[in-house]
């Protein structure tokens, strides 16, 4: 007997008759033998429902009266999914984020999780319950519903996996596994038998939503075998997201890029012209971060006048933020010649662990980007990623283009 927690998306959950289906894989595990965790998201189009809704009324809606509308998509999906289970004869039982305790902090709309409460949900496993927990909310110490963060359902899963020892965690979304890149843009896109956690983390960080980072982050910490799989195929093994193996001999057998990702959310901002002087960087960075807005890439160059001109991106949807803090809080104190906001950019990254062993990757990947005449805006890199800011028009011919010159496609 194994415990096995189940994640299902919005769209293996966007109808009663999907619903049903879930409940009929999930009764197979449990005719198994096997203890069953199921969580699940909001109906397709569900949480973008709500947030239109809560912007009708306050466009830029109370972040904790957000993730009290947000957090209703996944308990009307949770109590279907019980029912459907109990028409099949399985005892079920659905759990919201608070009724768990999912434990976060009180960062509405972006909250992390600080612990799970087991005791419940095995007691209910040992009574023989699928338990079917929400996901993607949570409750703070202060017992205020939180929700963490678009996506955020792969996190419970994998974080629940995580506390109850679980012995695999099964990621069902609408794609059969994880792809050498998102498969809607690119169609030759090949699916892949495995990837390691490290290359699943760069893809999901420069934006590959087929995983919410966090749940990455989670299943490497906590070692939790995680894998994903259709919801619509009961055949096939999906990906098994694994730890790279140093035995063996990287440079001879592995491709060198295995997949590459996109991201169309992150806005640019350019201070420019600030005196090149030591705390600089902090000053204008700082109170961005007290105002808990990431900030992703950074590029700071000196130009032949001794001025800085500073670059980096945040979240489109908190651009309008970073730069109200930067005018009104900052440019008092470094006297920038102008601050700018760009919101139509696109973030392009190829991600592989065989680039440790190879050089040349990045000048492959400008010289196939200039030859499409596509300019390079801001560069970063790790050692296993190449990620390149363009503008947001030459996304997905870049992303075509990559992921020939890489021959990533299927054969
Ligand atoms: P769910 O609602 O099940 O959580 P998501 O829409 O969040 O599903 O994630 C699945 C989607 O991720 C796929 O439909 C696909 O378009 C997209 N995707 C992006 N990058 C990849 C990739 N490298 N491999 C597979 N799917 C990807
Ligand atoms: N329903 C939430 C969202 O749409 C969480 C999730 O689906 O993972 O972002
Ligand atoms: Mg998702």
């Amino acid at each position: 007997m194994a415990l096995i927690v189940q994640k299902y998306g919005g769209t293996s959950v966007a109808n009663p008759d999907r619903i049903r289906n879930v409940a009929r894989r999930v009764a197979r595990y449990k005719a198994m033998g096997h203890q069953v965790v199921v969580v699940v998201s909001a109906m397709s189009g569900e949480t973008n429902r709500l947030i239109a809704l809560a912007k009708e009324i306050m466009p830029d809606p109370h972040p904790r009266e957000l993730d009290v509308m947000l957090s209703t998509g996944e308990q009307v999906t949770i109590a279907m999914t019980a029912l459907a289970l109990m028409e099949l004869g399985i005892k079920a039982k659905s759990y919201t984020g608070s009724q768990v305790k999912i434990l976060t902090d009180d960062a509405f709309n972006k909250a992390r999780i600080l612990d799970i409460e087991q005791h419940n949900l095995k007691r209910d496993l040992d009574d023989g319950y699928v338990c079917v927990v929400a996901g993607f909310q949570g409750v703070d110490a202060n017992g205020n519903i939180t929700t963490l963060g678009r996506g955020g359902s792969d996190t419970t899963g994998v974080a629940l996996a995580a506390a109850l020892d679980a012995d695999e965690c099964q990621i069902y979304t609408d794609v059969d596994g994880v792809y050498t890149t998102d498969p809607r843009v690119v169609p030759e896109a090949r699916r892949l038998d495995k990837i390691t956690f490290e290359e699943m983390l760069e893809l999901a960080s420069q934006g590959s939503k087929v995983l919410q980072i966090r749940s990455v982050e989670f299943a490497g910490k906590y070692k939790v075998k995680l894998r994903v799989l259709s919801s619509f195929d009961d055949e096939g093994d999906g990906t098994l997201i694994t730890f790279e193996d140093d035995s063996k001999d990287t440079s001879m057998e592995e491709p060198i890029i295995s997949g590459i990702a996109f991201n169309r959310d992150e806005a640019k901002i350019t201070v420019l012209g600030v005196p090149d002087k030591p705390g600089i960087a902090y000053q204008i960075l700082g109170p961005v971060a007290d105002a808990n807005i990431d900030v992703d890439m950074i590029i700071q160059n000196v130009g032949a006048d001794g001025t800085t001109d500073f670059t980096f991106t945040v979240h489109k949807n908190e651009m309008n933020k970073a730069l109200s803090i930067l005018r009104d809080k900052v440019q008092g104190h470094i006297q920038a010649r102008e601050i700018n906001g760009d919101d139509k950019i696109a973030k392009v990254s190829v991600v592989g662990v065989g680039m440790r062993s190879h050089v040349g990757i990045a000048s492959q990947m400008f010289r196939t980007l200039a030859e499409e005449g596509i300019n390079i805006q801001m560069i970063s890199t790790s050692e296993i990623k190449i990620a390149v800011v363009i503008d947001e028009k030459y996304m997905e011919l870049a992303v075509r283009v990559l992921h020939k010159a890489f021959e990533l496609e299927a054969e």
